[in-house]
């Protein structure tokens, strides 16, 4: 049985979804792209993994014991960090999707995705410093001047600097219309003053200084979303000639105790104190909430893949710990005393709940590599009506990648923790942190009800529904095209039946909407979301099991496995026999039994019932 320490990862599984269901491979005829082959990007994956199960997994469970420690301002990371952190930097894996010219490695966000799936997976609260750097860096080079981008990015993609987001507020966390934090500018220069908290990695001793992106007001601007502007705050103020000098008046005044992510700082951080608090000013003022929004997206996706990484770890484990952990007889010998404990891994309830967690997290994957590769596409793309398609797709999809990746990443480590049982409870193995760190997904980026109505109130309706029906459409092509699949056909017709339900839901609500009923869809936004992830992960799952079921056919026809038998002895036998077949069997779980909980989704949805919004809370 594995250790709490060791990081169980299926890089099987990510190569078949990279290489045989999204193609990446496409990428690399893309001129910024094209220096990649798919040995070199193996070879990472494999490196990549190596790392994370030596160095960061090592340091996971001893983080979370030991926790962050604050004193005097100053915010003292578990020890064992500093050694993995230096090793993270050394090794090049900061920045692995950042442009080539920004001394990141240019690898397709695809690949990035994956990657950034292990690290977070093996250490989320370390992977939390490279992931929210990185991201603060990415935002710079996109909307900084030529100036900032010299002084910054170098010694952020390095890893010797670290970056944060300071939306948060104690009055404002969802509603960032009222941040109070304040610009005034002096001698044209800005000065910031006010309070951010929650703010992750605010403040720590990994690096040398810490380059913060606040969200502040300048004076006069007007109230609400609208009226903010973004500025750069170093923590130690930076010279012309990049060099770092005297502290910036941003003081960490406490870290929180929590749940989980118990070595990621949450501080509370006070600007400008001593009136000293000097911000430089991205883009325009009062174009702050839109440039954020802009870090938002690819962190948004970042915290969904938080979700896969965290259950698949505890999936892995569960797994192992199933096809051990023996007790009780097979259910064909119950009536017999006699019969010999089997290992759980037969029970069929335990068989529910690693099938579920299997489908969760491999659909999770496949959505969440979709989007990055989408992403690749709209960025490097030579068709601009394909990389217009490819932005629609991004936008649509980002909340439910956010929000069912989250959701359903905890759902799998409780499972995980289930499958356990009462050992799964104790420290000694990985799923009880794996649970606790899961669940601050579903809350940071935007809680996953924001992004709910976020998906219903916005990113559906954009472009007269044209995003929402392009989805569609490219769902019901692929049954179109797969309907005679004999093994594969019940699971098709479920998907058009569930996606045909979908737009006659979604239609419903615009009839709503236009009738000035906002309350009723509001209260329906997150099942709908749900509703809606289950039907874009079920459709990337067949996707999946119809590359699997060619594979399959062409084993089958190689060994000559003619009859039934045949084939069920090459699927118990031949590892890559037996994958293929997880797979069409993942498929046609999920299209019955997880897919399937769109019938009572879509019962609740059009019961229009209304009483939670005249109930007397
Ligand atoms: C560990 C941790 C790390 C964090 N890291 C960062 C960070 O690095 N930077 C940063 O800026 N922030 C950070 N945050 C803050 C986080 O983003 C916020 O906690 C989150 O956005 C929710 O805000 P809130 O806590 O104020 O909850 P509230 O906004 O008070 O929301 C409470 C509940 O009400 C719901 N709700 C609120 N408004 C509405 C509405 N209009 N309609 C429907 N439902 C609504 C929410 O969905 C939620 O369920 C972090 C938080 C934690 C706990």
């Amino acid at each position: 049985m594995s250790s709490a320490e060791e990081y169980l990862y299926d890089l099987h599984e990510t190569q078949f979804v990279l290489f045989e269901h999204l193609r990446v491979q496409r990428l690399f005829e893309f001129p910024a792209y094209s220096s990649f082959e798919i040995g070199d990007v193996e070879m990472l994956l494999n490196e990549g993994l190596r790392f994370c199960q030596k160095v960061l997994s090592a340091v996971n469970s001893e983080g979370d014991r030991e926790g962050c420690r604050w004193e005097d301002g100053r915010v003292f990371m578990p020890k064992a960090f500093h050694s993995a952190y230096k090793q993270q930097c050394a090794a090049g894996w900061m920045a692995i999707s950042t442009e080539v010219e920004h001394g990141g490695q240019g690898m397709p966000f695809a690949i990035g995705a994956a990657l950034g799936e292990m690290f977070v997976g093996a250490n989320c609260s370390l992977s939390m410093v490279a992931g929210l750097t990185r991201a603060a860096a990415d935002l710079v080079i996109s909307h900084g001047s030529a100036e900032m981008k010299r002084r910054y990015v170098k010694p952020m993609v390095e890893g010797r600097w670290g970056g944060t987001m300071c939306l948060t507020e104690a009055q404002c966390g969802t509603a960032l219309g009222e941040i109070k934090t304040t610009a005034t500018k002096r001698d044209g220069k800005y000065f910031l003053k006010g309070q951010k908290i929650f703010i992750s990695g605010g403040e720590h001793d990994l690096v040398d200084n810490i380059v913060h992106l606040v969200l502040a007001r300048v004076e006069g601007a007007p109230a609400g979303t609208k009226g903010l502007s973004l500025f750069v705050v170093p923590k130690h103020r930076v010279d012309d000639a990049g060099r770092m000098g005297e502290f910036n008046d941003v003081v960490c005044s406490g870290i929180e105790k929590k749940l989980g992510i118990h070595a990621s700082p949450t501080c509370q951080l006070v600007f400008g104190d001593a009136d000293q608090c000097e911000g430089e000013l991205i883009g325009a003022e009062e174009e702050g909430i839109k440039i954020m929004f802009d870090m938002m997206n690819g962190a948004r996706i970042g915290v969904g893949l938080q979700g896969v990484a965290l259950g698949g770890w505890a999936y892995q484990s569960a797994l192992g710990y199933a096809r051990e952990r023996k007790q009780g007889p097979d259910m064909k010998n119950f009536r017999d005393p006699t019969a010999p404990s089997v290992p759980i891994a037969q029970h069929p309830d335990v068989r529910r709940m690693l099938a579920t967690m299997k489908a969760y997290v491999e659909g999770g994957r496949a959505l969440l590599l979709h989007a990055a590769m989408c992403l690749d596409i709209a960025t490097h793309g030579a068709d601009a009506a394909e990389r217009d398609h490819m932005n629609g797709r991004i936008e649509l999809l980002t909340p439910i990648c956010k929000a069912w990746c989250s959701d359903t990443g905890f759902e799998v480590a409780t499972l995980a923790l289930q499958t356990y049982g009462g050992h799964g409870y104790l420290k000694d193995y990985p799923v009880e942190q794996l649970l606790r760190d899961a669940k601050i997904a579903s809350i940071y980026e935007g809680t996953n009800g924001v992004q709910a109505m976020d998906l219903l109130g916005r990113k559906v309706g954009r472009q007269g529904g044209a995003l929402f029906m392009q989805l569609v459409a490219d769902i019901n092509q692929f049954v179109a095209a797969n309907k005679d699949n004999a093994t594969l056909g019940p699971a098709l017709t479920a998907l058009e039946r569930h996606t045909q339900k979908l737009q006659e839901i979604t239609m419903n609500f615009a009839v709503q909407q236009m009738s000035g009923d906002m309350e009723y869809p509001l209260l329906s936004a997150t099942p709908y979301l749900r509703l809606m992830g289950n039907i874009a992960v079920g459709w990337l799952l067949l996707e999946q099991a119809v590359v699997a079921d060619r594979a399959l056919a062409k084993l089958y026809a190689e060994t000559g496995a003619g009859d039934d038998a045949a084939r069920a002895k090459l699927c118990d036998e031949q590892p890559d026999a037996q994958f293929y077949d997880n797979k069409v069997k993942t498929a046609q779980f999920f299209a019955s039994n997880l897919l399937s909980q769109n019938d009572h989704l879509a019962t609740a949805i059009q019961s229009t019932d209304r009483s939670p919004l005249d109930m007397h809370f």
